[in-house]
């Protein structure tokens, strides 16, 4: 079996929080290449998204602390130090990275497509309408209907940010339990997807701000189409330090950079077909003219949730919500 992982940090922000300098990405580029020499890793990439370097890597190790997860940790140690010899805002003063994954444990398929999103500036628990969108809402999701596996459903697991509570949902028998649960707590974070028919994994999404995630597609999974789908509307959430709510902007990787208010939170989609040892890409998917009308509903959002400055809903008042308009308690 094969594992496809992501991890992600903040090695220093250029210039503030809007970007990464070069230095901090090809600090990370030396250690990936230096692990795919020594055997580590069977392949990877390194990404940037506004002001984070994400590390997407194919290895043989089971999810969770491993080498893989230890080189990882090497590699924001060294973009760290990258940013603090370019003095690069918050470099120095956050100490070791924070260093989130979202990893999947799979037998690769003869095709075997997977899209990896990465957001900047949003709380955790950002991908979780995305998710119910792609694999639980057929108006989303056609093949939900039409792909008689796909039928069978999903099942969500919910985890809370601290990790203390784990719940499983069948969808769609499950639906409304699941919406009660991912959307009563700032903290419930769907972190996992299986198809029911098979029990294989289909997504898996880090559990800090800034999130990843990983998507698995076709052949009794939904499209890479449906995937994109759920980011043809600019879905508000918790945005900077989970403090103020803004429109989740689909972007080109070439477009992550945040700027206006430190932002508005954004999302690049990164498609790659996977074999056992290479990642076979990316494509920047979210770059596509079909994403327009989504950016510029998410600019109009911005500019009237802007405008509430320190008023909600602009202002979360409760940092780290993950669905940003529920009302605090
Ligand atoms: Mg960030």
């Amino acid at each position: 079996m094969t594992t496809l992982s992501v991890f992600k940090a903040c090695g220093g922000g250029y210039v503030g929080t809007g970007h990464v300098h070069p230095a901090v990405l090809d600090a990370a580029r030396e250690t990936l290449a230096q692990a795919k020499a020594d055997g580590v890793v069977a392949d990877g990439y390194v990404a940037r998204c506004g002001d984070d370097v994400a590390l997407i890597v194919l290895h043989d190790e089971p999810p969770g602390p491993s080498r893989t997860a230890r080189l990882a940790r090497e590699a924001f140690a060294r973009c760290t130090a990258a940013g603090r010899r370019l003095r690069q805002h918050l470099a120095s003063s956050n100490g070791a990275p924070v260093v989130e994954a979202a990893e999947m444990r799979l037998t690769v398929r003869p095709s075997e497509p997977v899209v990896c999103f990465l957001a900047d500036k949003a709380a955790p628990g950002s991908w979780n309408l995305h998710l119910y969108r792609i694999f639980a809402d057929p108006f989303n999701t056609p093949s939900l209907i039409a792909d008689s596996p796909m039928r069978a459903g999903f099942r969500f697991t919910v985890r809370t940010g601290d990790g203390a509570t784990e719940d499983a949902f069948d969808l769609p028998d499950d639906l409304y339990r699941l919406l009660a649960t991912a959307t009563g707590s700032p903290a419930s974070v769907v972190s996992e997807v299986r198809a029911r028919a098979s029990g294989e994994p289909a997504a898996a999404a880090s559990m800090g701000p800034d999130p990843a995630l990983l998507v698995r597609c076709h052949d009794g999974l939904p499209s890479v189409g449906e995937a994109l789908e759920a980011f043809a509307f600019p879905y508000a959430v918790a945005g900077w330090h989970g403090a103020y709510a803004g429109p989740l902007v689909p972007v080109s990787a070439n477009d992550d950079m945040a700027t206006r208010l430190d932002g508005p939170p954004r999302a690049i989609g990164l498609g790659f077909q996977v074999t056992e040892d290479r990642l076979i890409g990316p494509r920047d998917l979210l770059a596509d003219h079909a994403f327009d009308e989504a950016r510029r509903q998410a600019h109009q959002a911005a500019d009237y949730l802007r405008r509430h400055g320190p008023f909600p809903p602009h202002r979360v008042r409760e940092a780290g919500a993950g669905v940003p308009l529920t009302p605090p308690v």
